[in-house]
């Protein structure tokens, strides 16, 4: 019987074992995580407020409906554990007082039926309109995505300036969309892959266009019954156990699917079999950090029904995107997120950023009469990796052994999906593309 590591216990590794017991149901499967709790950077975790024990993400994390891998993982293990699924929710963008809506489905649909809704709330007047000229330039955009893959290299700046998109649109819709998605400046940031998310979005499935929300938190919408999958599929499990590739080679394992970030691999390659060169040092991405303030309102919400982004903020020409969380017992949290930060390059900048936006929200809960408690922040500076190139060229993902002696090794993370950006869909991707190649490796 085989026996085969998954080593890092987030959606990569989750992914990875939950693939390879599909289709290995006699290995020995273990799954080995170095913190105490599995889902890596997207999991849930426990604001101790005023009001309470409030649910909130390590970091707030938008998850599309066309994020179909990681949804459908979700649904397989959801429906062998009977846990409480999320829910899907259309959304709308809102900008300075105006608000355009976008429809749950794929294109054309979803954008009929959320322009159909952009238009009654302009008529009956409970919001500002898009200018005419915004929205036919947005379609302009979409339709392109849709039309055909851009092979073209180049920015996001010069591909909306090369489709004559409106600067204002570009501030207010583009650039924070793009931010957000990508991690990346619009100056930097490839048009291939904005263009690859849009038409996966745009012209993917049902429901492509709606955001997924877990009902508490990632943690017990989505970490927790992929993790009983695995449990009642006799899968070992291990968190608070950091592995090296030398440890599972001596432990006897015939192959392993290395599932950790970047910046942890170098560690896990000490002390590999004398005679296999590691590579030193390890190249890294360029780092880009995440800033999530959640603001508590304890009363006086409803279920919105649909996700809001509001955007901007006013704090210098950072985009901000704006959030709330579906509400529960404990009220209603609102999620700022500023992304694509410069954490590590620029950390007085972004400190100052933190700063301006800290002061804000706390300005914003003065005024509902709420003191500094109802806020919380979190800061990851190593959140995601600046998306600046399309994708075949991610250097530091070059030099990784396939082997250990006779221990076969494959790598997974979310830098794994080509031509996609760091989310939770390429960690998915990756995690099953490395499960299915060990396993043809392994024999
Ligand atoms: C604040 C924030 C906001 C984000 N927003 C979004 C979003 O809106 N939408 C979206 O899709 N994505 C978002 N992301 C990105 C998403 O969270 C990541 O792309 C994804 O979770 C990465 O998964 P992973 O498995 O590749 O890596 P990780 O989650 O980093 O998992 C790697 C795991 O390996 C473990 N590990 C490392 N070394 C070892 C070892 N030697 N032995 C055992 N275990 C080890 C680590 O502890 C970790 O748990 C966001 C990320 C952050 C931080």
């Amino acid at each position: 019987m085989s026996r085969l590591a998954v080593v890092g216990g987030g959606w990569a590794g989750l992914a990875a074992a939950v693939e390879l017991r599909r289709a290995a149901p006699h290995a020995d499967i273990h799954l080995f995580e170095a913190a105490s709790e599995f889902g890596g950077r997207a999991r849930g975790l426990e604001w101790q407020s005023p009001q309470g024990r409030v649910p909130i993400d390590h970091g707030q994390h938008l998850v599309l409906g066309a994020h179909r891998a990681f949804l459908r993982l979700l649904d397989d293990c959801r429906a062998a554990c009977s846990q409480d699924p999320g829910s899907t929710h259309a959304f709308v963008w809102h900008c300075q007082g105006s608000a355009l809506h976008f429809g749950r489905s794929a294109a054309p649909w979803g954008l009929i039926e959320g322009g159909i809704q952009t238009l009654a709330d302009q008529i009956r007047g409970k919001s500002g309109g898009w200018p005419w000229a915004w929205q036919a330039a947005m379609l302009r955009l979409l339709w392109t995505a849709q039309q055909r893959r851009w092979t073209t290299s180049g920015t996001v700046s010069e591909l909306l300036e090369s489709l004559g998109q409106p600067q204002g649109l570009i501030e207010a819709l583009w650039q924070p969309m793009a931010e957000s998605a990508l991690n990346t400046g619009i100056t930097e940031a490839p048009a291939a892959i904005f263009l690859e998310l849009l038409r996966r979005t745009v012209a993917g499935p049902r429901d492509s266009l709606a955001i997924w929300h877990p009902q508490e938190n990632l943690s017990t919408a989505a970490v927790a019954p992929v993790v009983a999958w695995l449990r009642a599929r006799g899968v070992g499990l291990h968190p608070r156990s950091r592995r090296r590739v030398a440890e599972l080679r001596a432990a006897g394992f015939s192959g392993a699917v290395m599932a950790i970030s970047p910046r942890h691999r170098p560690h896990t390659l000490a002390d590999r079999a004398p005679g296999t060169a590691v590579p030193h040092p390890l190249p890294e991405p360029r780092w880009r950090g995440i800033l999530t303030l959640f603001l508590l309102r304890p009363t006086g919400c409803e279920d919105p029904g649909r996700i809001d982004i509001v955007h901007p903020a006013g704090v210098g020409n950072i985009p901000l995107v704006r959030l709330h969380r579906p509400p529960g017992p404990w009220g209603q949290v609102e999620a700022w997120v500023a992304s694509a930060l410069p954490s590590r390059e620029q950390p007085e900048a972004v400190a100052d950023i933190r700063a301006q936006l800290r002061a804000l929200a706390l300005q914003r809960l003065e005024s509902d009469g709420l003191s500094a408690e109802y806020l919380f922040e979190h800061h990851d500076p190593l959140a995601t990796w600046a998306c600046d190139n399309d994708g075949t060229q991610r250097p530091w993902r070059l030099p990784l052994p396939t082997n250990d002696g006779p221990m076969a090794l494959r790598w997974a993370g979310d830098d794994g999906a080509e031509g996609l950006p760091a989310t939770i869909e390429s960690a998915v991707l990756s995690g099953q593309a490395a499960a299915r190649a060990l396993l043809s490796a392994v024999g």
